[in-house]
């Protein structure tokens, strides 16, 4: 980097103890480098400087009551990024990991990823660093109503738009979306990812992994190659990687791995989706019960052993930084040709070296897991428009949308001099919108 430099070294210095925020600005600062010297408009426009700096950031206490009496308090987050392009939008996520950096790292990416799927929707993210496991249903809905009792006050339609993430899904937004509805007294789509009997959109829960295959599809097919009679690995047991196992199967693949954050299970004949969408989506267990309906497959403790399967295709569907240089190394030497990403950043910047160098095929977050942001956009549209699209129009929609970011993602890779650089590709074909969006209004924001 040298026009950029300076703009990374600010933020490490006003963001310290931000890691994850920093090697998100970083890759993201490192493809932007030739725009800045092709647009030194944009420079003196500030736009780099300003793009790393949230438009607004709002912490704040979340009190709630367990079923014993006992009073706790958490922390709220909900970081509106970018808003050049549409409202803010992007999920809540509810993990103990949870801090205003990962937020940070989290929102900055949607600005991008939202850009991509075309759609007018602009960055942000929240959540909390509560810890849905082993709460009881009473729990959860007293936390998700004192989370959006403050939450209400700063979203809105047109404003900014929350939807699910790790930790959050159908049950905690239709109990977000309740409270909302009882403080504005206003039915709108305020939220997206909401049960279809309230306005959600059918696809949506299917969307993230869906788009993801559908992504690495069209990846594969510039490449000749296909899903068809391939190994798949695929990390986490939740919504994405339920879904991109149920697509990743229809189009012909065995996934033979799912993991937790315990562990992870190898079935070599293919896993039984229907047993983990039992234990993950019924039963809210864990992943090492699949054994116990399946036993010839095989259960192991820690998730990071995944990586040594050898497989065709990984699709890490978990969490950030769960791939390291390490496990990348691993995958090359077994013989994976293709990596997808359906989490957000799951590989670390030494892995993605090493996918690069190897000439993987290789698919960034911001790209080929903008699938359920998409649909969220889609979600918004009907709400707008009061009436409901069938699945196969949602669905018919989200494929459209995965191959446009493809071809947008790899044609700026091509006119900036890296052609099967996907990384580059997004970063710079999701920045190209806001940046001109931005640079039309004047310095507003
Ligand atoms: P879920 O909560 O449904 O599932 C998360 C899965 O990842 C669980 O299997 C969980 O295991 C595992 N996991 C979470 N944290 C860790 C960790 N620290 N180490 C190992 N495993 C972990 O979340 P989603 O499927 O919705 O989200 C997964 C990823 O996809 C996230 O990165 C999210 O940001 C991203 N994403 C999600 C979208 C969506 O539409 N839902 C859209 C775009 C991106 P355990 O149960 O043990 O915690």
């Amino acid at each position: 980097m040298k026009i950029l430099a300076s703009v990374y070294e600010e933020v490490v210095k006003r963001n310290p103890g931000e890691p994850e925020f920093h090697q998100a600005v970083k890759e993201v600062l490192e493809s932007l480098e030739p725009v800045a010297e092709k647009h030194p408009e944009y420079v003196k426009a500030g736009i780099f400087e300003r793009i790393v700096e949230p438009e607004r950031q709002i912490m704040f206490r979340v009190p709630w009551v367990d079923d014993n009496g006992k009073v706790h308090v958490n922390r709220g987050f909900r970081v509106q990024f970018n808003s050049a392009i549409g409202p803010y939008k992007g999920g809540i996520r509810f993990h103990p990991s949870v801090n205003l950096g990962i937020i940070k790292f989290l929102g900055f990416e949607q600005i991008f990823k939202n850009s991509l799927t075309t759609l007018p929707m602009g960055g942000g993210k929240g959540g909390s660093d509560f810890d849905p496991k082993g709460k009881s249903d009473m729990e959860i809905m007293r936390f998700c109503q004192s989370f959006m009792f403050e939450l209400a006050r700063h979203i809105g339609p047109d404003t900014d738009v929350p939807a699910g993430d790790i930790g959050v899904g159908g049950r905690e937004i239709g109990y977000m979306y309740g409270m909302y509805k009882k403080i504005r007294n206003d039915f709108t789509g305020v939220l997206t990812g909401k049960g279809i009997p309230y306005g959600g959109s059918l696809a949506r829960t299917e969307a993230t992994g869906y788009g993801l295959c559908y992504f690495m599809d069209e990846a594969l097919k510039a490449k000749g190659k296909s899903f068809e009679g391939k190994t798949v690995v695929i990390s986490g047991s939740g919504n994405v990687a339920i879904y991109a196992t149920k697509k990743a199967t229809e189009l012909g693949a065995k996934v033979v791995a799912l993991s937790d954050s315990n562990g992870y299970v190898y079935d070599k004949d293919g896993i039984k989706l229907e047993t983990v969408q039992l234990i993950k989506e019924v039963q809210r267990g864990r992943i090492s019960e699949y054994v116990k309906h399946h036993p010839t497959a095989i259960y192991k403790d820690g998730c990071k052993g995944i990586w040594t399967i050898p497989c065709d295709i990984a699709l890490p569907c978990a969490t950030q930084n769960e791939l390291d240089g390490n496990d990348a190394a691993i995958l090359v030497k077994n013989g994976c040709f293709a990596v997808g990403e359906g989490a957000n950043m799951p590989s670390t910047p030494e892995a993605v070296d090493v996918f690069l160098k190897n000439k993987i095929i290789y698919g960034p977050a911001k790209a080929a897991n903008a699938g359920g942001v998409a649909t969220s956009g889609l979600e918004m549209t009907q709400n707008s428009m009061r009436l409901a699209w069938s699945f196969e129009e949602v669905d018919a929609k989200l494929k459209d949308i995965m191959k446009s970011i493809y071809k947008n993602a790899s044609e700026a890779a091509a006119e900036y001099g890296d052609p099967d650089n996907l990384v580059m590709g997004a970063n710079i074909a999701g920045f190209k919108k806001v940046a001109a969006a931005m640079y039309a209004q004047g310095v507003a924001y």
